[in-house]
């Protein structure tokens, strides 16, 4: 896989304490990006900058809830000040949420699900628009899933937000379908990860990718050179798809 030049350009992360968001980070950092890494966990942003530092890159660590919406504008007017304009925007953060019965699942972890790996990403885009088209070639990327459209029985908090997620998207993709912004879905496809050994806690994350394996796959969306917009890129396949297909 061809690693495109990132030199100079700046790429903010969700959820790059840990797993597949921190795997990313990396893999941006060892492009030339300057990664800003948004996450609760400070421990696990420390660990990321100690690796990015050691590999001769630059991180700036955000300890932010990404449902901490006023921070988030906060961010995008500090981003503004410091860099002008944003490059890369990877909406990564997610939840699993309650694997259970529709009728069993309470208010609370619903409108949680909802409210980080859709609604945020929503905040997101609303923040940091303005400093994707400063860029010469703005480029966003967020992190589906397969469970979107591969419908399974007690998946339905995060399988409902994972395909209300791919329609924001693929409707911001269309808003900037004009500009020099490219939109895209990444499917990590199951990966050795926390969010899945919470999933499958039987079974073996040794039989699983690792999160660096199919962080790798990111770097082609956000390549400066990389025009297509609306797709969803599929890690396990390499294919650039319309949309997600049922498994
Ligand atoms: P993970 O290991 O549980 O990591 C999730 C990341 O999201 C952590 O860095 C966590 O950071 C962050 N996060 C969660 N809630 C947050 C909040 N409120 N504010 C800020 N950050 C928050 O999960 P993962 O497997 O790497 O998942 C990453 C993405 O890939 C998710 O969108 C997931 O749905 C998707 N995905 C994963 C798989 C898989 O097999 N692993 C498959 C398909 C799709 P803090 O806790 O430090 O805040």
């Amino acid at each position: 896989m061809a690693v495109p030049d990132l030199t100079g350009r700046v790429a903010l992360v969700t959820g790059a304490s840990r797993g597949i968001g921190a795997a990313i980070a990396e893999a941006l950092a060892g492009a030339g990006a300057h990664v800003v890494a948004v996450a609760r966990t400070v421990g696990g942003l420390e660990k990321l900058d100690d690796a990015i530092r050691a590999a001769g890159g630059s991180a700036t660590l955000v300890p932010l809830d990404v449902l901490d919406f006023e921070g988030v504008d906060r961010l995008a007017i500090a981003l503004a000040d410091r860099f002008g304009k944003l490059d890369v925007l990877v909406g990564n953060a997610g939840v699993l949420g309650p694997l259970s019965p529709l009728g069993h699942v309470d208010q609370k972890p619903w409108d949680n699900v909802m409210a980080v790996n859709l609604t945020a990403n929503h905040r997101l885009i609303k923040a940091m628009d303005p400093l994707l088209r400063r860029s010469d070639a703005g480029r966003a990327v967020f992190v589906s899933s397969g469970a979107a459209t591969n419908i399974r029985a007690y998946w339905g908090p995060y399988a409902v937000s994972k395909a209300a997620l791919d329609a924001l998207v693929r409707t911001y993709a269309e808003e900037t379908r004009s500009t020099a912004i490219r939109v895209n879905l990444f499917n990590p496809g199951a990966t050795r990860t926390k969010m899945r050994q919470q999933a499958m806690p039987g079974e073996d994350p040794q039989t699983l990718p690792t999160a660096a394996d199919v962080a790798q796959h990111v770097l082609t969306l956000v390549d400066p050179a990389f025009q297509e917009t609306g797709r969803l890129l599929e890690a396990r396949s390499g294919r650039l798809l319309a949309f997600q297909p049922p498994a």
